[in-house]
């Protein structure tokens, strides 16, 4: 039953572009109706319609702990008591930056925004004060956010132009980004040749995890360590995913690679809308009122996103346990997706993350994930979501893990994976008919 979802996004497609406001709720990629969502506990979001499902978007990240945690849920209450926002210092943004700094200990010194766009333009603007260069290398299939000069796709002529990936940005606005191949060191190598004295900075998801999840070959995240630092370049890690995921130092705690600044978001927040970005007090007191950059926000570090933020990084601090339960339970899906699929599907999973794509090829960067299968992908999300089993609505996102998530309620989504393989293994084309309810 999806009828009030049915007319919700109706009535959401006059008033809002799509019914939705982030593109890839609209379940386009999937040919659904997007779920309406009324409630959420645990691992259970319920829909409009009153559908319980097992979720494993979890809001795309933030939810670790699963919907409405007790703890959080309490402090954030107590804390709207005490007025939304002041405009004004609080010591929440204390100890916020605090557990940040203690956690993640690169992260010295850290600015609050309001979002991973903002986290993210934020410290490319600071690694372009602070270098005094202008151009940044970014990865094809890596996301950092909607600003401006990130959204650009590789040009025609080879690596060396790039060019907007969206209508409305101005060619001026892209043409300091250069694009890179992920796990593909010398498309690296080439552009900091070509401007060996221009590049302030190359920005990284250490665990790529928006073109589907795509682990960093061995040794790849070291050497664009290496190579930022002969060339006097930065290296961002953009953790807004990894960050407090992968582990609680993030990606650079479970790789021990040091970047010079980092960004973070979903997690940080608890659930409201936080981002970070921050690094060693050198590059950071680039930020104004000490330093030229400029950077601000109305609602940045706001008093109840904080509450919900300090609160959530608590509890993963004081279980630290948390993080082998995790990768256990997403390690129970990937074994018995690879046992249904008869190799007929590639994994990639780390920590809570995991991806199923549906090529016999490895998936190892841009190129590669795009070898998926879509319409396969498509019959796959149909045949989860009719069976209560709710993921990411495009091939090309994360399956995420939280603690929230029982034995029985992996165990029940195995079953339905483990069917929804086998059938798609088992079936000629077009078995997205018989895959769809
Ligand atoms: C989600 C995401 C962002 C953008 O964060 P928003 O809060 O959606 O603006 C940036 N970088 C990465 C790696 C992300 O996954």
């Amino acid at each position: 039953m999806e009828n009030r979802s049915k007319e919700l996004f109706e009535a959401a497609k006059r008033h809002i572009p799509g019914g939705v406001n982030s593109p890839v709720r609209a379940f386009g990629a999937v040919g659904r109706t997007p779920r309406f969502i009324a409630s959420a506990y645990g691992d259970r979001i319920i829909d409009a319609d009153g559908n319980e499902m097992i979720d494993y978007v979890c809001s795309w990240g933030p939810g670790i702990l699963g919907h409405a945690h007790p703890r959080v849920i309490k402090q954030v209450q107590k804390a709207c008591e005490n007025g939304l926002t002041y405009g004004a210092p609080t010591e929440k943004e204390v100890i916020l930056a605090e557990l940040i700094a203690e956690l993640i200990p690169s992260m010295e010194v850290s600015r609050l925004v309001s979002s991973g766009t903002e986290a993210v333009m934020s410290a490319i603007r600071v690694a372009r004060g602070y270098t005094k260069r202008d151009k940044i290398v970014k990865f094809k299939g890596c996301y950092h956010g909607h600003s401006d000069g990130l959204l650009v796709k590789a040009g025609s002529a080879a690596l060396t132009t790039s060019v907007p990936d969206s209508a409305g940005v101005p060619a001026d606005y892209t043409k300091h980004t250069l694009v890179a191949l992920y796990n593909n060191p010398d498309s690296v190598e080439a552009l900091f040749q070509q401007n060996p004295k221009e590049i302030a900075a190359v920005i990284v998801e250490p665990v790529a995890a928006n073109m589907g999840v795509v682990l960093p070959e061995p040794g790849f995240l070291e050497f664009l360590r290496n190579i930022t630092t002969k060339y006097g370049a930065l290296l961002i890690f953009d953790e807004v995913i990894t960050g407090f995921r992968l582990s609680l130092g993030g990606a650079q705690e479970y790789y021990h690679i040091t970047p010079d600044l980092t960004t973070l978001g979903k997690i940080v927040g608890g659930g409201m809308p936080i981002g970070a970005y921050g690094g060693k007090r050198e590059i950071m007191e680039m930020v104004s009122p000490v330093g030229a950059v400029y950077q601000a926000g109305t609602l940045s570090g706001n008093p109840i996103a904080t509450t919900a933020g300090i609160e959530t990084l608590r509890i993963l601090k004081e279980d630290p346990t948390i993080y082998q339960r995790l990768e256990a339970k997403a390690e129970k899906i990937v074994h018995v997706v690879l046992e249904a699929a008869e190799g007929s599907v590639s994994v990639n999973q780390i920590g809570s993350l995991l991806s199923v794509f549906f090529t016999k090829e490895k998936v190892k960067d841009y190129h590669s994930a795009l070898s998926s299968d879509t319409s396969r992908y498509a019959a796959y999300f149909s045949y989860l979501l009719d069976r209560g089993i709710y993921i990411a609505p495009s091939q090309f996102e994360a399956m995420f893990l939280s603690d929230a998530h029982t034995e029985e309620d992996i165990e029940q989504t195995c079953q339905i994976i483990k069917e929804a393989i086998v059938l798609s293994t088992k079936t000629d084309a077009p078995f997205q008919d018989k895959l769809i309810n």
